[in-house]
C-alpha cells in the first residue's frame, strides 16, 4: 500500500493561541506529523528542525507502511529518535523491520525500562536488533525534557520506577508532550485509569490541540476528567480491525461529547498534519478527507465498526 497522498484532502486552519510561554526557536519553517495507518496500533513520525523522530511503529508487520511513510518525509533511511512507548508488539514491532529489512539507521532508542521487554519473541527480536545495529538506549521517565528537533518534547509518565508489575505494561507507557510552533500535542500510549490520573494531576498546561486518543480508544482511556482538562481540537483514533472492541463506545462518547474533531486511521487512512508558525494547521488524510466525526457533520462513516 502506497502512503502517497494523492489528495489535497482537507484543509483546516486554526487562530494562533495566545502562549504565555516563551517561542523555541524552529530552524524550518513547518512541523509534520504523520499518524501512519498501521492497522491497529499506532505509528507515527514527527519531522522538526529537519529531525525525523518515530514515536511507535506498528506491528512487526507495519515496517513496510511506515518506511513508505518515512520516504515521503524523505527520511533518507535515518531515525534520529525512535520513540518505544511501552513493550506491547503493536508498538514497538515496527522498528525491527526498519532495521533489518530497510537498513534503517537509528541515532538513539528513547524507552522506559519493563522485564516485559525480555518476555515475548517480538520484544526480544527488537532488543536484539537494536543492539545488533549499535542503538544507544536512552532511559525516559516523568519529569524529563528533551529538545529534538529545536522543539520541546516533555516526558509525563511513568514516574520513575512505578507500573513494573506483569500485566502493567500498558501503565508503563511513555506519555509525552511535543510543543512546536505554539501548539501543544499529546501522546499518552495506551496508558489505563492508574496511569492517566497521574497525567491529569500534573497536567498543567492548558488545551492540547491535537490528541493521539489514549489506548487506541480503549474505554479505560481518554476520561472525562482527560478531555476536560486538555480540550483537544482535533483527535486521532488509530485503530484498525480488533479482538478488543477498540474503539470502545463509551470513549467514543465521550470523545463526542467534548466536541473534539475527531479522525480515524481505519477510516480516514493515513493522516498528515503540518503545523505552521502562527499556529495554523493544515490536515490531509489518505483516504476519506473529511473527519470520522466532527461537531458540525456528525458522522461520516464507521471507525472500525463504530
Ligand atoms: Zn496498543
Amino acid at each position: 500500500m502506497t502512503l502517497r497522498l494523492v489528495a489535497a484532502a482537507l484543509l483546516l486552519v486554526l487562530p494562533a493561541r495566545a502562549s504565555a510561554e516563551v517561542k523555541h526557536s524552529v530552524t524550518t519553517p513547518t512541523t509534520k506529523v504523520v499518524f501512519v495507518d498501521v492497522g491497529q496500533g499506532d505509528g507515527v513520525i514527527i519531522k522538526v528542525g529537519g529531525r525525523i523522530i518515530v514515536s511507535d511503529a506498528g506491528l512487526t508487520g507495519a515496517a513496510d507502511e511506515m518506511h513508505a511513510a518515512l520516504e515521503d518525509l524523505g527520511a533518507n533511511r535515518h531515525i534520529y529518535r525512535a520513540i518505544l512507548s511501552h513493550a506491547h508488539a503493536d508498538h514497538v514491532g515496527g522498528f525491527t523491520g526498519l532495521l533489518e529489512n530497510f537498513g534503517y539507521t537509528i541515532d538513539a532508542a528513547v524507552y522506559a525500562p519493563h522485564h516485559h521487554y525480555e518476555r515475548t519473541q517480538t520484544n526480544v527480536a527488537l532488543m536484539d536488533a537494536l543492539a545488533k545495529h549499535g542503538v544507544p538506549l536512552i532511559k525516559a521517565k516523568k519529569g524529563d525534557q528533551f529538545f529534538w528537533g529545536g522543539a520541546s518534547w516533555r516526558i509525563l509518565n511513568p514516574p520513575e520506577g512505578a507500573f513494573q508489575g506483569s500485566g502493567d505494561e500498558a501503565n508503563a507507557s511513555i506519555a509525552f508532550r511535543l510543543r512546536t510552533h505554539g501548539s501543544d500535542l499529546l501522546f499518552t500510549g495506551d496508558i489505563e485509569r492508574d496511569a492517566l490520573e497521574g497525567l491529569v494531576k500534573s497536567w498543567t498546561y492548558g488545551q492540547a490541540e491535537v490528541f493521539l486518543v489514549t489506548h487506541h480508544g480503549s474505554n479505560y482511556g481518554s476520561t472525562n476528567e482527560l478531555l476536560d482538562k486538555i480540550d483537544p481540537v482535533f483527535s486521532v483514533l488509530s485503530t484498525g480491525p480488533n479482538s478488543h472492541g477498540h474503539p470502545g463506545i463509551h470513549a467514543v462518547d465521550r470523545l463526542e461529547q467534548s466536541g473534539t474533531t475527531v479522525f480515524c486511521t481505519q477510516r480516514n487512512g493515513s493522516l498528515t498534519l503540518t503545523l505552521a508558525a502562527g499556529g495554523a494547521m493544515d490536515w490531509r488524510a489518505s483516504r476519506q478527507e473529511r473527519p470520522w466525526w466532527s461537531l458540525a457533520d456528525g458522522k461520516t462513516g464507521t471507525c472500525v465498526g463504530r
